[in-house]
């Protein structure tokens, strides 16, 4: 690889060969590294890991992109729908993958956290060997800066309203059920009650979480769904209430 060392525990993307053999365009791929990093900002260090998809037809074409020092875009790890994992920005640095938003009160996303790319057009299930590769990677990157698992956000959770990603077809629970992040689980996900909501104390609890307080009811309630309620639309109701209340008194337990 171009990119420095492995992280500990993650193998190379490809073995290596004589160098006078010329690399497969594969291979030139899997030995990318992205121009598009700087230094993290006013000494900070990384507590969130931010999980994206690329809504890209390709992992080829996403790592083009993330590349590119023209697009200005890039994340510390790009993990392809086959599972081979891509280390394209090391994690000391500043990676541009998270843009404007909050979370927790807490601006400058980019200089807090690691960025990871997951190979998925936005409309698809994420492959198994995806998802088990995010399952090997998660583990060394939270114990290398410290993030216990209620730092691992979605792009949703932090741009309300602007970003999507990694969408309500993402399986959270998965990641909940290997401790790597905190909510939801089976418990909150059966949460079903019926009846309104009070709004203002929705929105209050949504603020708790972690969500941008200046971002609108709506985006806030619909990014609060692609994890907590996939797929469900319509206006507030108690069983939202009811769900966020969960959120916090997991996020209180942790
Ligand atoms: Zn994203």
């Amino acid at each position: 690889m171009a990119t420095g060392s492995p992280a500990p525990g993650i193998p190379a993307a490809s073995a290596p060969r004589a160098a006078d053999l010329p690399l497969t365009l594969a291979e030139e791929r899997a030995a990318r590294s992205s121009p598009n990093h700087g230094d993290r900002r006013d000494g900070l260090r990384p507590d969130l890991v931010v999980l994206h998809f690329t809504a890209m037809a390709t992992a080829e074409l996403a790592l083009d992109r993330l590349c590119d020092p023209v697009a200005e875009v890039s994340a510390h790890w790009l993990i392809a729908r086959d599972g081979e994992v891509h280390s394209l920005v090391p994690e000391e640095r500043r990676a541009w993958h998270a843009g404007a938003g909050s979370w927790c009160g807490q601006g400058d996303i980019n200089s807090r956290s690691i960025g990871i790319e997951l190979d998925n057009d936005g409309r698809s299930p994420f492959s198994e060997p995806l998802m088990s590769a995010l399952e090997d990677l998660l583990p060394g990157v939270m114990a290398r800066h410290g993030i216990g698992p209620g730092g691992v956000i979605g792009h949703s959770d932090m741009a309300p309203g602007r970003k999507v990603d990694p969408g309500g077809r993402f399986d959270w629970l998965r990641l909940v059920r290997r401790d790597l992040a905190l909510w939801p689980d089976v418990d909150i996900l059966s949460i079903k009650e019926e009846g309104p909501c009070d709004i203002g104390e929705l929105d209050s609890l949504l603020t708790e979480i972690g969500y941008p307080g200046d971002a609108p009811h709506e985006d806030r309630l619909a990014a609060f769904r692609l994890r907590a309620r996939p797929f469900f639309t319509g206006a507030a109701d108690a069983t939202d209430l009811a769900r966020a209340r969960a959120v916090l008194a997991r996020l209180a337990e942790a």
